[in-house]
């Protein structure tokens, strides 16, 4: 059953004027933003800090995952100007920290990596000292890619598991199993670069279910975990079946850490990427 009326702890306002000198940079610079794409209700509060997700490779994904804004659509070719655009918008934000994502692009042959590693590269050339994260889609759970794009030395990689294994019809064309073999993967490939995860709650699993996949989650060697609330973006996604409690959030970062994750963001208002300059301290 749908819940309809958002509790107390999650009326986070977006204010649109507080955006403009950010979408004027993004718009001159032809980027896209997940921040935008997926909705986020962090929008306002991120692109006031000048923090953004840029999605490159389009705004268009070759899945259809039941919780996600991203618009499922034909793919058009990658643009190969992009990564110097995303480098410039790092340049002229002076980020300390950035993060960058894409649809899944199934339709290439390599998934984005070659593209994925041209973008980290773009960003090292004009700003070395930004730390740069990727959040990368499951790559068809090719090894070859994900060795790829480890050889460009993201400062940390990430890969979402999203929810708990019975709720993944959800996310059309994804395998649990497949996603922990490529944190796992990414650990073994590239020990020192730390693997951080996501999931989402309030799909409908179960306490067991969430401590069971936060402990599958660590045992592939991630160190990093996000935990947030899964908010429907329109009455067509998957409903949100129950808005967790902050104490709850609280609880489970709690045993995430005494699993041995070195650093984990958990609330309602937590995304992959909210915070992110936070996990490496
Ligand atoms: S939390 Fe992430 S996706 Fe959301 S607005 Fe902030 S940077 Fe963008």
């Amino acid at each position: 059953m749908q819940v309809r009326r958002k509790p107390g702890w999650l009326q986070k306002k977006v204010s649109p004027a507080d955006h403009a000198e950010m979408d004027r940079l993004l718009g001159s610079l032809q980027l896209n933003t997940v921040c935008r794409e997926a909705a986020c209700p962090n929008i306002s509060e991120c692109f006031r800090q000048k923090q953004a997700t840029f999605l490159v490779m389009g705004r268009a994904c070759t899945r259809s995952c039941r919780f996600c804004n991203v618009s499922a659509d034909r793919p058009l070719p990658l643009d190969s100007g992009e990564p110097a655009r995303v480098a410039e918008a790092v340049r002229q934000l002076a980020l300390a920290h950035v993060v960058i994502t894409s649809p899944t692009r199934d339709d290439l042959a390599d998934g984005g990596a070659a593209h994925f590693a041209a973008t980290v590269a773009a960003i090292r050339r004009v700003s070395p000292h930004t730390a740069i994260e990727l959040l990368i889609p499951d790559l068809q759970g090719s090894d070859g890619s994900l060795q790829l794009i480890l050889a460009s030395y993201p400062d940390i990689l990430g890969h979402n598991i999203e929810t708990v294994p019975r709720l993944y019809a959800i996310r059309a064309g994804a395998d649990y199993e497949r996603s922990l073999r490529l944190l796992q993967s990414a650990h073994e490939f590239a020990a020192a670069i730390p693997v951080k995860s996501g999931i989402m709650l309030g799909l409908g699993e179960s306490d067991d279910e969430v401590l069971e996949t936060i402990a599958a989650i660590r045992a592939t060697g991630c160190s990093y975990l996000s935990i947030g609330q899964y908010l429907a973006p329109s009455r067509r996604h998957h409903p949100v079946a129950a808005f967790i409690e902050p104490s709850e959030f609280d609880r489970y970062r709690d045993a995430a850490l005494q699993l041995g994750f070195a650093h984990v963001e958990s609330g309602p208002y937590v995304r992959s990427s909210y915070h992110a300059e936070r996990y490496q301290g």
